[in-house]
């Protein structure tokens, strides 16, 4: 007798993903952070002891390398941020074991859970970090002050972008934007307005070798501040698929590290 066989269903890229379940996140940087040989460690914590972490490559005494600095998760609303960054850390294991990073996984974990951009005060942190008596901010600073970055990289996203965008801050090498957002090409396409959030942007890139005015800086202007020679912000649109916005994040970071680090 021949017995019935169900057909087997094709397992989407997506499936089980929880794009804004900050435990299940938290327990796959956990596995990771042991597997790259990285101090994990809970900095903060935030809105009714929600804990907000770092991961960094553990400290040797006379190890004078430059840092990378790489962060996700200050707006909650942008899910593809934190989760292609650990994509990518998961796929480069053998890299976080060489090179010596800071990462901040999600800084605003309140505002991932509730898929909001403000944290658990109602601010956006992304507008906070010269105040310094922001209780989270205060601690950052900690972290991040007398250390030296060779680049850092800030992964947002936008509900108005129709494609990838970025910010270049850069005093003084060459521009490596264009060349980055070519490789992101080939998994989104490009924002390609004359303006994007009220600045001049070519091909998607905006280019500042000086600061702008703002009322509350954000995240890169402080790196930038702090004398980081590149820092690059960019902004998947979350409009598009969740799987491609996670991929577009994944390419930015590869090939950020690969023309960032290359330049003079
Ligand atoms: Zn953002």
């Amino acid at each position: 007798m021949k017995t019935a066989t169900t057909p087997t269903m094709p397992v989407h890229p997506l499936a089980n993903h929880r794009a804004h379940d900050y435990r299940a996140l938290v327990r796959e940087w956990r596995v990771l952070a042991k597997e790259a040989g990285l101090k994990m460690q809970a900095f903060a914590r935030v809105g009714g002891q929600l804990p907000v972490y770092v991961l960094r490559t553990k400290d040797a005494a006379n190890d004078r390398r430059p840092t990378i600095y790489l962060s996700a998760g200050i707006h909650g609303d942008e899910a593809a941020a934190p989760w292609g960054l650990l994509d990518w850390a998961r796929e480069n294991v053998a890299l976080l074991r060489e090179g010596r990073f800071l990462i901040f996984p999600v800084l605003n974990p309140h505002g991932l859970i509730l898929n909001t951009r403000a944290d658990q005060d109602g601010a956006d942190l992304n507008r906070s970090f010269n105040v310094p008596e922001h209780p989270l901010i205060t601690v950052w600073r900690q972290l991040v002050e007398g250390r030296e970055f060779s680049l850092a990289l800030c992964l947002h996203e936008d509900y108005d972008g129709q494609g990838c965008y970025l910010y270049e801050l850069n005093p003084r090498g060459p521009v490596v934007g264009h060349a980055i957002l070519n490789d992101c090409s080939l998994v989104l396409p490009i924002d390609q307005r004359k303006r994007i959030d009220g600045r001049a942007a070519k091909g998607g890139l905006i280019v500042r070798r000086m600061l702008p005015e703002m009322p509350g800086h954000p995240e890169a202007i402080v790196l930038h501040l702090m004398g980081t020679p590149l820092t690059l912000t960019f902004e998947s649109p979350s409009e598009f698929s969740l799987h491609d916005r996670i991929e577009a994040q994944k390419t930015f970071i590869r090939s950020a590290l690969e023309h960032g680090l290359r330049r003079g």
